[in-house]
């Protein structure tokens, strides 16, 4: 399928994980692509990518004035970079809190911000933000990822309810727990990594984690001209685990 043939897209934390497996899903449908993100050294040859600190203003100014620049202009953009946080609500200090949701919430107000000027261009123009079932699902130990993660939802519903008038649409995904690298760290650090996998799988409603690819494609949809009266949606792709109220970690 070739529905975002000709489209310009920016993918943030598009390196490693869901953001690679969306970068290869936007090409593969005819979409140019750039990466924008904190480590590009696994890039592959021919990649279009600029290294990019969400986090911070300038970092986040250049590098969507220098993508926009090399693919003529954005449609698109992928708000996928984003990191974790471990814990009760007493768990991290303040400093911890004010990383995370500098990198998880106002790095995606901070591109947004630098690629609409682009976006009001676009005759086909779509945000898609990677949040999380943590956003609603009232995860265990995750509190500082759930507040980061509750906020880019209610950021995904304003920005919506902003720029539909402009032409510009904006939606989430929802993903569950997803095998990507940083899973795989996650299971690494655990005393028994191979049986702790073997639980994850079996926690899961279909018996097995969510593949990257299997987000990239939601993503896709959703900048898709095919989801064209599509917005303000955050769309599960978690095995139904949010609706059968399954603890997924
Ligand atoms: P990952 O660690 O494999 O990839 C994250 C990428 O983001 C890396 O390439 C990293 O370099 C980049 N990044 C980190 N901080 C950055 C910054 N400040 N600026 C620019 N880039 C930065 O992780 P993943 O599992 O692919 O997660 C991607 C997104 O999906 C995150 O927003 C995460 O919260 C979300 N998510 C993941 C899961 C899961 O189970 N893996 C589930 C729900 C949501």
């Amino acid at each position: 399928m070739q529905d975002l043939q000709g489209l310009r897209a920016i993918v943030t934390g598009g390196a490693s994980g869901i953001g690679a497996a969306v970068v290869e899903e936007l090409a593969g449908r005819g979409a140019s692509t750039a990466i924008l993100d904190l480590d590009i050294s696994s890039v592959p040859e021919g990649q279009l990518a600029f290294q990019c600190d969400v986090g911070e203003r300038a970092s986040v100014d250049a590098a969507v004035q220098a993508a926009a620049a090399a693919l003529g202009g954005i449609d698109l953009v992928v708000n996928n970079a984003g990191i974790g946080a471990q814990g009760t609500v007493e768990a991290n200090d303040d400093d911890e809190w004010a990383r995370v949701l500098n990198i998880n919430v106002t790095g995606i107000a901070r591109v947004t911000s630098a690629a609409l000027p682009f976006l009001r261009d676009s005759q086909a123009a779509a945000v898609v933000n990677t949040c999380s079932i943590a956003a609603t699902a009232g995860l265990p130990e995750r509190a500082l990822y759930s507040a980061s993660k509750g906020a880019v939802y209610s950021l995904t519903l304003a920005m919506a309810a902003d720029h539909i008038r402009e032409g510009i649409r904006v939606n989430a995904v929802n993903p569950g727990t997803v095998d990507t690298p940083w899973v795989g760290r996650l299971l690494d650090s655990a005393a028994n990594p191979q049986a702790e996998r073997q639980a994850l799988n079996a926690r899961q409603p279909h018996g097995r984690l969510v593949s990257a690819k299997e987000v990239a494609t939601s993503v896709a949809y959703l900048c898709s001209p095919l989801s064209s009266s599509t917005n303000g949606v955050a769309l599960a792709v978690d095995g139904g685990m949010q609706a059968l109220r399954l603890r997924p970690v």
